[in-house]
């Protein structure tokens, strides 16, 4: 599986300095693999790992990751944003019921899933109405009065008429949805769930329907609901609902089967409408508010590896932390493996650059902010890691052979390893005269 592949991946790439478009190939080619398992739209999967290779491209090493670990940390990062981020609230209507419509094709579990969603609202206080508006099969309706049994939640139906020629009459689902809608007002239900029909496939007929109710109802959410099994289709079913109904948000069913749940990335990509709740059962119970960090996790299928991502960044802080006030209080020299720490510390003065300039009385400061370069961060960075850990914590050890072979190993010249040692040279010298002030800054001439 992915997380297998991943992790042998990472074991080639572990010790690299920086990534190589060749690293970052090559853990896209896994991801993209991943996800094309997953059943996210071809198309999809084609803007997403080129926006994933640019933003890696750029990314500086880090201390805790290796290339590859990088690598899918952007790309769990990036498919969480995909999927929307946060989850999104239901938006209830500010005076009268909150009326929510259910969209979608036939066998989608719209039914099913208006008696969870009744459920669940009626366990935060809310008192649902569900009203049949599915008058397409003979059966429908009977079914949302089961559905709405056994979540404790009335259900509005049509009376069954009959024709003049004695055959029962189908009714106008219109009709049903705005007396529906009536009924709730009247009775002070606080959310209205209308339940509508579908078909099997895509067909004109059953979308000017679902947007004749829409248009008769107002309603404040329509949910597209969609089976997650239905793969590589979700783009072309999702497109046809958007144009022939529209809808503001998506639900996805059948999580309990064995997919791995792309088509959430294709519908949310392609609609750019949330996804708002999942349905992983049956039962009523078998509901919940969609998660995009879990559903990230599902698609890439690598938990594992994201964990021990996670793990790594953890330990590595901690780690750092505790040396440095370590070595302050037992007045240690101060390394290359600090300066590399420190570094790493300084990046994130890429994005206090723009706040601080910002801040009014910084004018002092505001060159120093100007003059701070990222890329020469990212330069230093790849010195030292090119340094054995050796020469790292003996700095002395650099004499001209070594400095030629990291200038190499860096892709630096011997001119700019021995800038940095000056530099280094310098910020030690500071360092000891911390140390001999008690840990405190030492006056500098011209200063106070
Ligand atoms: P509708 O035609 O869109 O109203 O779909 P239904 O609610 O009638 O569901 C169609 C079938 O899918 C039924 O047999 C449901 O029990 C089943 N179903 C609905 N949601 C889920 C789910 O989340 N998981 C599983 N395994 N089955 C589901
Ligand atoms: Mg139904």
């Amino acid at each position: 599986n992915l997380s297998d592949r991943l992790t042998s991946t990472f074991r080639n790439l572990r010790g690299k300095g920086r990534l190589t478009e060749a690293d970052i190939d090559g853990t896209i080619r896994e991801i993209r693999r991943a996800l094309l398992d997953a059943d996210v739209a071809v198309s999809v999967v084609k803007t997403f790992t080129g926006n994933v290779r640019e933003r890696a491209l750029g990314v500086e090493v880090s201390g805790a990751l290796n290339p590859g670990e990088q690598v899918v940390k952007i790309v769990n990062e990036e498919l969480i944003a995909i999927l929307g981020g946060e989850s999104r609230q239901l938006r209830h209507a500010k005076h009268g019921p909150t009326v929510i419509m259910l969209a979608g094709l036939q066998g989608a579990g719209k039914t099913t899933l208006a008696g969870k969603l009744a459920h669940h609202l009626k366990e935060q206080g809310h008192t649902p109405l569900l009203v049949a508006a599915d008058l397409q099969r003979p059966n429908a309706v009977n079914q949302l009065q089961v559905v709405g049994e056994r979540a404790g939640v009335p259900v509005f139906a049509p009376e069954p008429g009959v024709t003049r020629e004695g055959e029962r009459e189908r009714g106008n689902p219109v009709k049903v949805a705005k007396k529906g809608l009536k009924e709730a007002e009247q009775r002070q239900h606080s959310v209205v769930i209308v339940d509508t029909a579908g078909r099997l496939g895509v067909d004109a007929e059953l979308m000017k329907q679902a947007a004749d109710i829409r248009k008769a109802i107002e309603p404040d959410e329509v949910l597209f609901v969609i089976d997650a099994m239905i793969g590589q289709d979700a783009v072309a079913t999702a497109t046809a609902f958007q144009q022939g109904v529209d809808f503001t948000g998506v639900v996805l069913t059948k999580l309990d089967g064995d997919t791995r749940g792309g088509a959430a990335l294709s519908v949310r990509e392609v609609t750019g409408r949330p996804i708002m709740f999942a349905s992983t059962g049956e039962k009523l119970t078998d509901f919940e508010v969609f998660h995009p960090d879990r559903m990230a996790g599902r698609i890439l299928d690598m938990g594992d590896v994201l964990t021990l991502i996670e793990q790594a960044e953890k330990a590595f802080d901690q780690d750092e932390a505790a040396r440095m006030a370590e070595k302050v209080s037992k007045g240690e020299d101060f390394t290359f493996t600090d300066f590399l720490s420190q570094m790493q510390q300084l990046k994130n003065m890429g994005s206090m650059k723009k706040m601080l300039g910002m801040l009014p009385g910084m004018g002092a400061m505001r060159d120093q902010i100007e003059n701070f370069d990222e890329r020469e961060l990212v330069r230093t960075e790849a010195i030292i890691q090119s340094m054995t850990p050796l020469e790292r914590d003996n700095p002395k050890l650099l004499n001209g052979s070594r400095r030629a072979r990291i200038a190499r190993g860096s892709g630096m010249t011997v001119a700019d390893i021995n800038s940095l040692v000056k530099r280094f040279e310098q910020a030690q010298q500071m360092m000891r005269a911390i140390n001999a002030n008690g840990g405190n800054m030492p006056q500098l001439p011209g200063q106070g």
